[in-house]
């Protein structure tokens, strides 16, 4: 961005665009941020090492070796910083390792959290296999069936949140919940992966901490893993800082590169995924082998209200239930597909088909089927393309449903 321009006036999708950019040495310069690979960071003498060490220690952002991150890192924490209204961003190897950040930075043996039933699966595993063994009680509650206040104890640290959920996309009520648990001192953080922090801002709406897998759409080619936490305070930064340094957490300057160039057509890429899945929402509403479609911008989703209140879009992520159908033919529909590929992630450019597991499922207090659940990630292919692919996978796999 030239000097003429004042970053406070534009929206956010123009900051976004000119996020990071470099300022220019005599006269002309690149247009993107350079790639800073280092381990280790030089100084001109051992007063200014000296200097770095004092400054990082009272909080500054400066690096004084490697792993702090230099310009490329700066660049990319900034740019999300402005995404997402914060205060201060960490960046992390994957989505899971922020979540396991904001855990660990947190949570002290004999504390307890309160866990939305419905997130992110493996942070079920962070708590079997480590926290556990630490003296840290997780709880998992339904945020839209049980009454927050009366699971507050007094040494409930921790109110952790996904909206909308993992596989079923229940929307939660960010600000009720949140004012719920800041009253009594709760630290609140959600996952903000669905949304890209594009089509929702919870820093906003109440929540202290948001964190992102920036494997799906800031980086949005299906080409790297990296988690991002974003934080709303020096306090909650200087927490966050220790666990982050102790616990020796970095990411390598071509993937911060990367992210920062994913953030830039993040907009486009959201407002053509969300096109793109409503077009495949619509359709699977209309096919008699389904008996639900889960996905908030549909008006007869239960979170519709929500979203419509707390959000600004939606995503790529559609799921949907068979009617009276068996695992084997959720499998096949899946093989059926054409253009679809089958995996877990999403977030990418590209179009990607899973069945749900049911014990996942199981996990979720909403989910009171029994019949097969369809995860689909929507792409940016031609609708009308994937459509047709959807279509003849029903067709060879459940004709007669
Ligand atoms: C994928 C995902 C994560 C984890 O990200 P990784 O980079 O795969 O570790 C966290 N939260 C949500 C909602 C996700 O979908």
């Amino acid at each position: 961005m030239s000097a003429k321009a004042s970053a406070a006036n534009l929206r956010s999708a123009t900051r976004l665009l000119h996020a990071g950019a470099p300022a220019l040495r005599d006269g002309a310069g690149p247009v993107n941020v350079p790639v800073v690979r280092t381990s280790t960071v030089r100084f001109e003498n051992t007063a200014a090492h000296a200097d770095h060490h004092h400054r990082r220690a009272a909080g500054e952002r400066v690096a004084s070796y490697g792993r702090h991150g230099l310009d490329t890192h700066r660049a990319l924490e900034d740019a999300v910083v402005g995404l997402e209204g914060g205060h201060r961003a960490f960046l992390t190897p994957s989505g899971l390792s922020a979540i396991t950040l904001v855990l660990f930075a947190l949570l002290s043996p004999g504390d307890h959290a309160l866990v939305a039933d419905g997130v992110y699966a493996p942070l079920r595993r962070v708590d079997s296999t480590l926290l556990q063994r630490l003296g840290i009680t997780i709880e998992y509650f339904s945020p839209t069936h049980d009454d927050l206040a009366s699971l507050l104890r007094p040494n409930t640290r921790l109110l952790y949140l996904e909206s909308p959920s993992s596989l079923l996309y229940e929307v939660l009520d960010l600000p009720a919940l949140s004012a719920v648990a800041r009253d009594r001192g709760v630290i609140v953080a959600t996952d903000n992966t669905w949304s890209g922090g594009w089509f929702h801002r919870p820093l906003a709406l109440g929540a202290n901490i948001s964190i992102q897998a920036a494997t799906k759409y800031i980086s949005g080619h299906s080409d790297l893993m990296q988690g991002i936490v974003v934080v709303d305070s020096p306090a909650l930064a200087a927490k966050l800082s220790t666990a982050y340094e102790a616990l020796g957490l970095t990411i390598g300057a071509d993937d911060a590169y990367l992210s920062l160039r994913g953030l830039r057509t993040l907009p486009v890429r959201l407002a053509q995924h969300q096109r793109n899945a409503t077009a495949v929402a619509e359709f699977l509403q209309q096919q008699p082998q389904v008996s639900r479609v889960f996905y908030p911008a549909l008006p007869t989703d239960p979170g519709h209200a929500l979203w419509k209140r707390d959000f600004s879009g939606a995503s790529g992520l559609v799921s949907f239930e068979f009617r009276h159908a068996t695992p084997a033919t959720a499998n096949a529909f899946v093989d059926a597909l054409a253009l679809f590929g089958i995996g877990a992630s999403w977030g990418g450019y590209e179009s990607l088909a899973l069945a749900a597991q049911p014990e996942r499922l199981r996990e979720h207090r909403q989910w009171t089927g029994d019949a097969p659940v369809v995860r689909l990630h929507i792409g940016l292919e031609d609708p009308q393309d994937l459509i047709a692919d959807l279509a003849q996978a029903f067709a060879a796999a459940a004709p007669a449903l």
